[in-house]
C-alpha cells in the first residue's frame, strides 16, 4: 500500500504518502461504488445503496458530509428528498389500510412511522453523502467539447483538459481535436477511498476517469514525500482568486481551503494571487478583441459563472481596447489572424508561466502545450511546436499513465509530428 489512511488536521481523515510516491505513479485506481448515468435522477442514489452489501454500505455511510449553504443550488437534491418522504408516507398508508383491527392498526403505523423516520434519516444522509463526495466525470468532456454542463449540484469535478477554451472562447484553440468528446456513460459517481483525498489548490496528485477501465484513477502529479498529504483539486483549475475558489469550496463541500495558494499571509501566497488577477484582466482583454474584432456573436459574459471565471469579468472596454479593436477590425483578414495567433500564443504562454511558478501540473496544463504547440506549428515555428506538444505528452503521462486513451491519442498525434519533422529533415538534405 502506498498511503495510509489517518487524521489530517482540522480535515478530518485524508490519504498520506507511506514511503515516497514518485511522480506518474498510480496511487488508486477504484471503480465506483454508486454511479449515476446520465440522464438518471438523483433518487436512483437510494436504490443503488439499497443493493449494497454490508461493507460497502459501512464504506458508504462513513463517509463525511456537510448540508449544504447552497441550498437554491441544491435544487435536484431537494426534489429527490421531497420524493423520498412521498414515498416513504406511501408505504405507510398503505400499509395502515391493509389492517383491519384497530389495535393492530396503530401499532403498525407506530412501528411504520418510527421506520419512516429512520430510513427517511438514512436517505437524507445517503443523498447528502453522495453529493458531498461524487465526482462530476462527465463535466470534462462537456467542457472539452465546449458545451455548458448544468450546474445542478455540486460534485468534485474530474479535471477539464480544455479549460481554457472555455476561458478564452475563440476558435482558434483547437484542443478537442487531441481529445475529441466522448461523454462518459457515467455522469456522477461516488469513490470511497478516492473521497477520502482532501482538496488543495496546488495540489500533488490528479484523478482521472478511465473510460476502458471504467475506474477513477489518481496519479502523483508531483514527487510526493513520505508522509505528505496526498491531495487533489476539486475545481477546475481556471485561474480563480482566492474569494472564488473559498466560496465555491464553502458552498460545495462546507470547508474553508487553507493550501499555502489560499495563504495570503506569505509572499508566495500575495505574490500567486496577484498573478492569477493579472492573468484574469489578460484574459478579459483578449476575449474582448477576440469576440470584438471578428464578430464573433458571442456574449463575453456567458459562460463564465459556472465554472469558477468570475462575473467580475463582464467588461467594461477601455478606450485604449476599443482603439486596439478597431485597428484590428480595420485589417486585412489575414493580418487580423496572425495578430490574434500571436496574441493567443502570448497569453497562453503568459498562463503557462502563472501555473509553472506556482508549480500547478495537471492535465490542464498539458492541454496549454497542445495549444501552444497548433498555433507554433501554424506560424511554421516546428521544432519548437515539437518541444511544446512533447512537453504536453510528458504531463499527460504522469497525469493518466500510459494505458490510458487520451494519452494514447496524444502520442499518436505527437508521433505524427516527428515523422513529420523526420521528412522535413530528410527532404532538405536531399536538397543539399
Ligand atoms: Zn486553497
Amino acid at each position: 500500500m502506498l498511503y495510509e489512511v489517518r487524521v489530517a488536521a482540522n480535515k478530518g481523515l485524508g490519504l498520506f504518502a507511506k514511503n515516497t510516491i514518485p511522480r506518474g505513479t498510480r496511487i488508486l485506481a477504484e471503480k465506483p461504488l454508486i454511479a449515476l448515468r446520465l440522464g438518471q435522477r438523483p433518487t436512483d442514489v437510494l436504490g443503488y445503496a439499497k443493493r449494497l452489501d454490508l461493507e460497502e454500505k459501512k464504506r458508504l455511510l462513513g463517509l463525511s458530509w456537510h448540508p449544504g449553504n447552497g441550498v437554491k443550488r441544491m435544487g435536484r437534491w431537494v426534489e429527490a428528498l421531497c420524493w423520498a418522504v412521498r414515498n416513504r408516507a406511501t408505504d405507510g398508508k398503505s400499509a395502515r389500510a391493509q389492517g383491519n383491527d384497530t389495535g393492530k392498526i396503530s401499532a403498525t403505523v407506530t412501528e411504520r412511522l418510527s421506520e419512516l423516520v429512520e430510513s427517511l434519516g438514512e436517505a437524507v444522509q445517503i443523498l447528502s453523502i453522495f453529493r458531498s463526495n461524487s465526482f462530476n466525470l462527465a463535466a470534462s468532456e462537456i467542457l472539452s467539447s465546449g458545451v455548458q454542463p448544468s450546474s445542478t449540484s455540486s460534485p468534485k469535478t474530474s479535471n477539464p483538459p480544455n479549460a481554457l477554451k472555455k476561458v478564452i472562447g475563440n476558435n482558434n484553440l483547437r484542443v478537442e481535436e487531441i481529445s475529441p468528446p466522448s461523454r462518459p456513460a457515467i455522469e456522477l459517481a461516488l469513490f470511497p477511498s478516492i473521497a477520502r483525498i482532501n482538496h488543495s489548490c496546488n495540489p500533488n496528485a490528479q484523478a482521472n476517469y478511465h473510460p476502458l477501465h471504467q475506474t477513477f484513477n489518481v496519479h502523483a502529479t508531483r514527487d510526493i514525500p513520505a508522509g505528505e498529504e496526498v491531495s487533489i483539486n476539486y475545481l477546475p483549475e481556471h485561474g480563480q482568486l482566492r474569494a472564488q475558489r473559498v466560496a465555491k469550496l464553502e458552498d460545495g463541500y462546507g470547508f474553508t481551503c487553507n493550501c499555502p495558494v489560499c495563504d495570503l499571509d506569505t509572499k508566495a501566497g500575495q505574490k500567486g494571487e496577484q498573478s492569477r488577477r493579472e492573468m484574469q484582466q489578460t484574459m478579459k482583454r483578449t476575449r474582448a478583441l477576440f469576440t470584438d474584432s471578428t464578430g464573433v456573436a458571442e456574449s463575453r459574459d456567458a459562460g463564465y459563472g459556472a465554472d469558477g471565471m468570475p462575473e467580475s469579468l463582464s467588461s467594461t472596454v477601455s478606450d485604449k481596447e476599443q482603439r486596439q479593436i478597431d485597428a484590428l477590425r480595420a485589417m486585412p483578414e489575414e493580418d487580423r489572424q496572425t495578430w490574434l495567433r500571436e496574441r493567443e500564443l502570448k497569453v497562453l504562454n503568459k498562463m503557462l508561466a502563472m501555473y509553472q511558478t506556482q508549480g500547478i501540473v495537471g492535465r490542464e496544463v498539458s492541454s496549454m502545450h497542445y495549444a501552444i504547440a497548433r498555433l507554433q506549428r501554424s506560424t511554421g515555428s516546428d521544432e519548437q511546436a515539437m518541444a511544446s506538444a512533447e512537453a504536453g505528452l510528458e504531463l499527460e503521462k504522469a497525469c493518466l499513465g500510459v494505458d490510458h486513451p487520451a494519452y494514447l491519442e496524444a502520442l499518436a498525434m505527437v508521433e505524427g509530428l516527428r515523422v513529420d519533422a523526420a521528412r522535413a529533415q530528410l527532404v532538405s538534405t536531399k536538397s543539399k
